[in-house]
């Protein structure tokens, strides 16, 4: 499959780098607004490629973009000084207008698959730039998220993060809710092999994974300015599971007609995930009190998405 990223910054590029060395595109097609940046970034992956697999790399034009299946969405502008959060993604939301109608105008069959930041609100704007269905207007959202839950509860069971069963939904930042009433270890509850192992999950441990898991971008961006690794990472995962038609579970951010009392807000769930896109969505069991707090997390969301203008 053919896949476009638009945005060859730090997010665009990092997975560019996965896809190539996964294998998993046959071609890959940077664009930027810089031209310089996109081929540069093209080269630098395609340089990597002999040493894994067989992918073509290359940047372009939107017109590059033809016969792509999937374009990747992670374009933005940096906060200026004093501007406001919403001011940014008043920015952000003009940059997609100018990137989707190119998109849209080259690669009309492509899904989207957004990254840029906020990337639950620039998803909502982009189903509704694109005029696409929403199961073909797919943000990356809690992917990462639910990745280092489950790293963390991984490392504290010690057990493989791939045999942790737990999601992180709602909002990819601060509003997001680790669903722990779901979470399964194999087929045991999460409690219940905890305990079997004498590795108990204490208010304080739970304390930390959730800060852990909450806060972990904070501490990257303090340490190297920004994060790329794990979403590069996250956007090849969801790439894959499109390519191969995989019907894999994945937490992604897409359009959701109803969170409690919330109407159509973009926000992660685990959905079954293929070729036509985000085709379908669960729904974990959750306490009260996370169900709470996932309405709390949509409305949050929807409020921002409301009040921002394009
Ligand atoms: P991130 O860390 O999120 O990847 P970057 O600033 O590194 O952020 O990358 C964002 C990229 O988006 C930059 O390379 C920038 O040139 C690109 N970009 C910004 N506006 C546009 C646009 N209108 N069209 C195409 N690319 C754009």
């Amino acid at each position: 499959m053919k896949v476009g990223i638009v945005g060859a910054g730090m997010v665009g590029s990092a997975a560019g780098y996965a896809l190539a060395l996964q294998g998993t595109a046959s071609r890959i097609v940077f664009v930027d607004r810089s031209e310089k940046l996109a081929l540069a970034q093209a080269q630098d992956i395609a340089h990597a490629v002999p040493f894994a697999s067989a992918t073509q790399v290359d940047a372009g034009g939107y017109d590059a973009l033809t016969g792509a299946g999937i374009v990747i969405l992670a374009a933005g502008v940096s906060q200026k000084p004093g501007e406001t959060r919403l001011e940014l993604l008043g920015r952000n939301a003009v940059v997609f207008r100018e990137v989707i109608g190119a998109v849209r105008a080259q690669a009309p069959e492509a899904i989207l698959l957004v990254a840029t930041n906020p990337v639950d609100i620039m998803t909502q704007i982009s189903v509704a730039l694109s005029g696409l269905p929403p199961e073909r207007v797919i943000g990356s959202g809690t992917i990462l998220d639910t990745a280092r839950f489950r790293s963390l509860l991984g490392r504290h069971l010690g057990i493989a993060p791939r045999s942790v069963h737990a999601y992180v939904l709602g909002e990819h930042g601060d509003s997001e809710v680790l669903a722990w009433t779901s979470a399964r270890v194999g087929s045991v509850p999460l409690m219940s092999f905890a305990a079997q192992i004498g590795a108990p999950i204490t208010a304080e441990i739970r304390d930390r994974i959730d800060d852990g898991v909450r806060n972990a971008a904070y501490t990257i961006i303090d340490g190297k300015g920004a994060t790329w690794y794990g979403i590069g990472a996250g956007l090849a995962r969801i790439v894959a599971a499109i390519a191969a038609d995989e019907q894999a579970v994945l937490s992604v951010s897409v359009m959701t007609p109803e969170i409690g009392a919330v109407k159509d807000v973009a926000l992660s769930l685990p959905r079954i995930v293929g070729a036509r896109g985000a085709a379908a969505s669960l729904m974990p069991d959750l306490s009260p009190d996370e169900a709470t707090a996932l309405e709390r997390s949509a409305r949050l969301l929807k409020t921002t998405a409301d009040a921002v203008a394009f």
